[in-house]
């Protein structure tokens, strides 16, 4: 029996009537539960927490059973593996029954269960990943994970190596975990062992790379990790047009200095050296979505080119080549970061503005118009609209409809006759 290396002081979550209540249910059940994983972690640290896991003696189907006695909805997401899931209110809480590893063979390791909470904590990834905490607050810490917090260390429980090779996501959750808790140097096992195997990186899904490789990039400062992942040789096996840290650093600081939220993919492209056959590879690799990859491909191949040197007239025609809003605000994100030279964050700020004219930049004529002014149908048709729209261009989209009439009236007059 472990002796609690903590106590952690009750937690908001922790009283919460939603967690009481499944806390209830499996208690009066018999069941031993403690809460593991982030939320001790993160509760240790004074960080927000995300989602709720916990751990306990009891088998599933047991489990399913006590909180439906508790009046608690319960949903068997992964009975097999142990996983049930409580819901009350609109919390949700994973509560998975103490496993240990049988054999590992990367995500589908074969698992039985146990009662023992040091062999469940074995099979996670890093000690600081294999506190548990029970209902009341005492904090166990079978591998140090404690003091490695305190150090800033992510280290994995057990050998490296032989854990990466179980799973080898947990080479990128190794670089994920460091940009968000580590401090100083990564340690040395994890870092050789990570450049001894990074060329099992691509027997990976797509899914699961992605959310690591965004959720790394959502971390106060991804560029050093993105230079620790280059130096390491981890980066070539994984995106190897994702090569430029320093923009990826000027994003980052771009994005603080407008108080923007953490964009992950804004933040991925800044890091891309490619046209868009490389945006397209980086897109199908990472499973992106057809929104995000469209994002991508408008990044790395501008419709048109966005200059902060440019001034209001000149931003409104890009604008409206660029013909999205959106697409025009990534572009001069872009701009600033890829500038040769430091950039005025009002220019920044006046450019993002800028994309919010598009709405007003519509051109009033269409064809319909031409053929009331009696031109036959035909490609000229398209000429004569394409003329007076490059005019109304040039007047800095002034022109109402009106003016835009008469401009096209007087081309017409200058067609040769029929
Ligand atoms: P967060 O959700 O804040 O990113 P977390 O620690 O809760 O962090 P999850 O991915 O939700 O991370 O996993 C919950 C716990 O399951 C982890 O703390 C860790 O103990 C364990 N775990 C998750 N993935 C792995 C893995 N690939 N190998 C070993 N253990 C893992
Ligand atoms: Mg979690």
């Amino acid at each position: 029996m472990q002796t609690p290396a903590g106590r952690l002081s009750p937690q908001p979550w922790m009283i919460a009537p939603e967690t009481r209540a499944v806390l209830a249910a499996l208690d009066r059940g018999g069941a031993d539960a403690r809460f593991v994983g982030g939320c001790v972690r993160d509760s240790w640290l004074g960080r927000p927490v995300k989602d709720i896991d916990i751990a306990t003696h009891a088998p599933p189907d047991a489990v399913m059973r006590m909180l439906e006695d508790g009046g608690v909805r319960a949903i068997p997401t992964g009975i097999a593996h142990g996983t049930v899931t409580a819901v009350v209110d609109r919390k949700h809480y994973e509560i998975t029954t103490l496993r240990r590893d049988v054999e590992s063979f990367g995500r589908h390791a074969r698992v039985e269960f146990t009662d023992d909470w040091k062999e469940d904590a074995a099979r996670r990834d890093f000690t600081m990943n294999a506190l548990s905490c029970t209902p009341d607050g005492l904090v166990y810490d079978p591998f140090g994970g404690l003091a490695d917090m305190a150090a800033g260390r992510v280290r994995f429980v057990g050998d490296a190596r032989q854990r990466i090779r179980e799973d080898v996501l947990r080479l990128l959750r190794f670089f994920r975990f460091h940009a968000h808790y580590g401090r100083g140097a990564p340690d040395d096992a994890a870092m050789a062992a990570c450049r001894e195997l990074a060329p099992l990186l691509p027997t990976l899904s797509g899914e699961r790379v992605h959310s690591e490789i965004f959720r790394l990039l959502t971390s106060e400062d991804p560029g050093h990790v993105w230079r620790l992942m280059q130096a390491d040789g981890v980066m070539e096996f994984l995106l190897p047009d994702a090569v430029d840290a320093a923009r990826l650093d000027r994003m980052v600081a771009l994005q603080h200095a407008l108080g923007e939220g953490a964009d992950p993919l804004l933040r991925l492209a800044a890091t891309l050296d490619t046209e868009r056959a490389g945006a397209l590879t980086v897109a199908e690799d990472l499973r992106l979505s057809n929104a995000e990859r469209d994002r991508l491909c408008a990044i790395v191949e501008p419709k048109a080119a966005v200059s902060l040197a440019d001034d209001a007239p000149a931003r409104r025609r890009v604008l409206y080549r660029v013909g999205n809003a959106e697409v025009y605000r990534d572009l001069v994100r872009m701009a600033a970061v890829t500038a040769p030279g430091p950039v005025a964050l009002d220019a920044v700020k006046a450019a993002l503005a800028t994309a919010d004219e598009l709405e007003s930049l519509r051109f009033p004529l269409a064809g319909r118009d031409v053929l009331d002014l009696g031109v036959k149908p035909g490609p000229h048709i398209g000429t004569l609209l394409r003329q007076v729209e490059a005019w109304w261009i040039g007047q800095d989209f002034r022109p109402g409809r009106e003016e835009c009439l008469g401009e096209l009236r007087g081309r017409i007059a200058l067609l040769p006759p029929p």
